[in-house]
């Protein structure tokens, strides 16, 4: 096929789109493949379309490979199934949700885990219909807080999804195991830099869910990675490795401590250390001697509220969205001064172990970083004004609830695989794999007769990719300064050629190529504009980014024509009758 820009339903823009964050997003619209329409809603143009097409082939191939078989939900849902698993309340805010004439709720899908469930109950009731993996490239709806940068987080867009269907763990695990394999080939296609992160925690060694994150500054996920490579996660689901405990015998009796003028940790720790009878023998105390509790306040889906204290190294912070993964669907936000006022057993500035706890005066429920180990010994608050203790020793003199990973992840924590250095990164989420389980199977009960005619609930996997998400991941990791920079495999076409003068030879000579290069098995942009200088011609061929370039210019009439690398910008001259096989061979060697 030859798209001519002539008549293509095409405009490049000289000026950047004044809301546009980021690289892609800004190329996407300058380039004429994408426009808004709302926030987070996006018209793909014919260029987008044809990239957005490339990215479901790819990914249709590999989930074909795996044996998917590919149908296709609505994305208008009734409200019941959402209902029966608690997600028509615990997706909040982010669902659309609607009414129809008779008044009845209906929804539209953010994800389709309901739909896939009940279609299978609805068509298979033995063991012999499983295993099954079924998936769909269908658009999906999220009235997401924060729509940004273009179509990389949109309140709109294209998921492919797909679920798997076994009657044993087993086969979960080699559904599970297919899917990463495939997703491996779709991101390696793309040609992304990605990393395959552990995104729950506690799923160390197994893996039951894994993110791939597309490596990018501007990504919203941050990760870390272990200096010696064994280890990737999210940071949501870094595991820390408990310290050893400490013998609590020996360690010097708690001490209730007047610390006037003492406004940041820093001025609390030097009065330690400056006061000859609260001096560690061993060293000095630091901001990490200290245990800082942070109260905040969960809201539950149903909208109920309830208070948590974290208690967390005083040389650390707590990371909201951290904390927000071990407590979810619930959300997190620091206590209100109204909120802070109804427990009076808390003081401000100096609250302590000794007021927090289920079983003590405020009730609130109290957890603590793993680091807070039995045998640790601590400067906290002593829940008197003016007041801190020390000396205050974890399993001796304070018992936590327990537990939580809620303190933001530094470089240099320990992997908690082989205790090497964690470094950061950013990235963006192109895929999530996921071992669901039993969950929704019985909650719309989905079970098959086993060979004994035994009833089994179904164990299901869930696996996504971003497919306009993973358009804009691409054009953002290959765009450089003078544009987009396809790869072959989703470049809106194979190559583009441009007629580079105004004579009517020029222009004959280009369409005549162009035609040639497509009877060829090609597809091919031909830049046949009249009244366009050769200048702004060139320009618009790199902004589009189509990964090579045949200009057709003044040499036309020696015979020659020059091809052009868009990402290399490398240029050579060839014999215009050469031409369709030096661009064919470019074609196939670098796919
Ligand atoms: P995120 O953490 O980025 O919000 P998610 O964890 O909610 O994503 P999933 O429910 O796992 O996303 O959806 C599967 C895939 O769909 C994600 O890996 C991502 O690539 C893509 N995706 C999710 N939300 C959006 C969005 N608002 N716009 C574009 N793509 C999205
Ligand atoms: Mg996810």
């Amino acid at each position: 096929m030859v798209l001519k820009m002539s008549s293509l339903f095409l405009r490049t823009l000289r000026e950047d789109p004044a809301d546009a964050e980021v690289t892609s997003h800004r190329l996407l619209v300058r380039a004429g493949y994408v426009r808004r329409v709302a926030p987070g809603i996006f018209t793909m143009l014919p260029m987008g379309l044809r990239v957005l097409r490339n990215v479901e082939r790819v990914i249709r191939e590999e989930m074909n490979a795996i044996g998917g078989q590919e149908l296709e939900f609505p994305a208008l849902l009734p409200r019941e199934p959402y209902e029966a698993t608690g997600r028509w309340t615990e997706y909040g805010d982010t669902l659309f949700r609607l009414k129809d004439r008779r008044q009845a709720d209906y929804l539209l899908g953010p994800t389709h885990e309901e739909m896939f469930t009940l279609a299978v109950k609805d068509l298979c009731s033995s063991y012999k219909d499983l295993p099954l993996t079924l998936y769909q490239i269908q658009t999906k709806y999220r009235d997401e807080a924060r729509p940004r940068a273009g179509v990389l987080r949109g309140r709109e867009f294209v998921m492919k999804d797909s679920y798997s269907f076994d009657v044993d763990d087993d086969g979960l695990r080699a559904a599970y195991a297919r899917h990463r394999e495939a997703y491996i080939k779709v991101f390696d296609r793309f040609g992304l830099d990605y990393v395959i992160c552990s995104a729950v925690s506690g799923a160390m060694g197994g893996s039951a869910s894994e993110e791939f994150l597309a490596i990018c500054d501007i990504g919203e996920d941050t990760f870390v990675r272990c200096a010696n490579g064994d280890y990737a996660a999210n940071v949501e689901a870094v595991v820390t490795p408990p310290p050893a405990a400490l013998p609590i015998e020996g360690q010097p009796a708690a001490q209730v401590v007047d610390t006037p003028d003492t406004p940041t940790i820093e001025t609390l720790v030097d009065l330690f250390n400056t006061r000859e009878d609260l001096r560690r023998a061993d060293r000095d105390w630091a901001a990490g001697d200290t245990l800082k509790n942070v109260l905040l306040m969960l809201t539950l889906p149903d909208g109920k509220r309830e208070p948590l204290a974290v208690g967390v190294p005083g040389d650390r912070e707590v990371d909201l969205r951290r904390l927000e993964a071990q407590v979810a669907p619930a959300e997190v936000a620091p206590m209100s001064e109204a909120e802070f006022a109804q427990h009076p057993a808390l003081v401000k500035g100096y609250i302590g172990p000794g007021a927090l706890g289920e079983k003590n005066p405020s009730g609130i429920r109290y957890l603590v970083d793993p680091r807070v180990v039995d045998g640790t010994t601590w400067i906290t608050g002593a829940d008197e004004p003016g007041k801190h203790v020390v000396h205050l020793v974890a399993g001796r003199d304070f018992t936590p609830d327990g537990t939580v990973e809620a303190v933001r992840v530094a470089d240099g924590d320990l992997c908690p695989i082989d205790g090497g250095a964690l470094e950061q990164a950013r990235g963006i989420e192109i895929g999530h794999i996921f071992q669901l389980g039993r969950k929704y199977a019985q909650a719309l009960g989905l079970s098959v007769l086993d060979q004994n005619g035994k009833a089994q609930i179904v164990t299901m996997g869930s696996y996504g990719i971003g497919v306009t998400r993973a358009l804009a991941v691409v054009a953002e990791q290959t765009a450089d300064e003078r544009g987009l920079c396809w790869p072959r495999e989703l470049s809106p076409a194979d190559v583009h050629v441009v007629a580079a003068g105004k004579t009517e030879e020029i222009r004959a000579g280009a369409e005549r190529l162009a035609t040639q290069l497509e009877a060829a098995g090609l597809s091919v942009l031909l830049d046949d504009r009249k009244d366009v200088s050769p200048g702004v011609k060139f320009n618009d061929s790199e902004l589009l980014g189509v990964p090579t370039i045949v200009v057709v210019g003044k040499r036309l009439a020696d015979g020659m024509v020059e091809i052009r690398d868009r990402k290399s910008g490398s240029k050579e001259e060839v014999a215009a009758d050469a031409a369709v096989a030096v661009v064919q061979n470019a074609v196939t060697t670098s796919r």
